[in-house]
């Protein structure tokens, strides 16, 4: 993460908290951040203050006022708050539409998380290919073909070769190569679709949920309020 805070503010007891907070890292971890913060103040090391960031940005057990007030004492603020947020992106960071074209309901082109499996299969078994392969027996090309995207997404090696052997040589018909990427989708969305049955069967827990993340909401931005207050030298006795 990038040390791009809006503004950065002293909380009163800020060290003793940042060093709690410290602990909650775990021994190594916590000894890593250490001797980062060490080379980071003392010998202006950029590295070392990458590597910090990096360990924050993976440390799963903390709070998110621990985190900010760990980015400002790695280096030597106090806690950061409104820390710009940056992209976490997976290998696969884009998923395509259809068409081959960014995935987007204006586009029309998207398969939904609850779509009917019915649907999906229709969808992606009447999705444009190469344009090369009029005829079964026309070899065409993966790469100027939608639904090769898919293949990049879903597939594995194997069936990558077995695809990009079949098409280029005519082996194997667009609905064939197809039928792989129709399988992963399915797969991949069918528990997604169950766990939502479940929630529509039961609204009032969805209910509950949101007013318990409401809750929290709440108090995290009221914390973080005060704390731009206090930044601004809006406080007021
Ligand atoms: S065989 Fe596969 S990669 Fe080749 S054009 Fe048909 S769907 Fe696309």
């Amino acid at each position: 993460m990038k040390s791009a805070a809006v503004s950065i503010t002293r909380e009163p007891g800020f060290e003793d908290k940042a060093r709690a907070a410290v602990k909650k890292l775990g021994s190594k971890k916590s000894r890593l951040y250490e001797e980062c913060r060490t080379a980071y103040q003392e010998q202006g090391d950029d590295a070392a203050l990458e590597s910090a960031q990096a360990l924050l940005n993976d440390a799963q057990n903390l709070s998110m006022n621990d985190r900010e007030r760990l980015f400002g004492y790695l280096e030597g603020s106090g806690k950061m708050i409104l820390v710009e947020p940056e992209a976490l992106l997976t290998v696969a960071s884009k998923m395509p539409g259809l068409d081959g074209q960014k995935m987007s309901k204006s586009y029309n082109n998207t398969i939904a998380l609850r779509e009917d499996p019915e649907v999906i299969t229709k969808k992606i078994r009447t999705m444009p290919t190469d344009p090369a392969r009029v005829r079964r027996t026309d070899p065409g090309n993966p790469a100027n073909c939608p639904v090769w995207q898919f293949h990049l997404v879903y597939s594995d090696d194997s069936v990558r070769q077995w695809a990009t052997t079949g098409c280029t040589r005519a082996g194997i018909g667009c609905l064939e190569c197809k039928q792989p990427v129709i399988d992963a989708i399915l797969a991949e969305l069918a528990p997604i679709r169950e766990r939502a049955q479940y929630y529509e069967e039961n609204p009032d827990q969805v209910r509950n949920i949101l007013a318990d993340g409401c809750e929290k909401a709440q108090e995290l931005a009221h914390d973080t309020m005060r704390d731009v207050r206090e930044a601004m030298g809006l406080t007021f006795g």
